[in-house]
């Protein structure tokens, strides 16, 4: 009787951690949604996923975040959310180098 009781318990735990780290990867996944001109944020900064300010875009801007090459990354000032590298907005500031 112990013994079905821990076994039960052991796939309860196991259940209960696979739906932690599913639910958590969900989350992650909806807390960096891509960055659109839709967004008010967006809009009041003149976000747009396309620069077109010569030499200046959001992978050489010293707010953006992630990794270099990757084509969406996030960006301190807009928390949640993906902005596209080669993208910019009013709040550019070039990166030291
Ligand atoms: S502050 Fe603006 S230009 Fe800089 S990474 Fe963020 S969205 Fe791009």
């Amino acid at each position: 009787m112990k013994g079905v009781k821990r076994r039960d318990f052991l796939k309860l735990s196991g259940t209960t951690l696979i739906g932690l780290t599913m639910g958590s990867a969900a989350l992650r996944a909806h807390a960096k949604e891509i960055l659109t001109t839709e967004n008010q944020a967006a809009q009041a900064l003149k976000y747009t996923p396309s620069s077109t300010v010569e030499g200046a875009n959001c992978a050489n801007c010293m707010y953006v975040q992630g990794k270099e090459g990757d084509e969406h990354r996030p960006c301190m000032l807009f928390p949640n959310h993906l902005v596209n590298a080669k993208g910019w907005c009013s709040g550019w500031v070039k990166r030291p180098n």
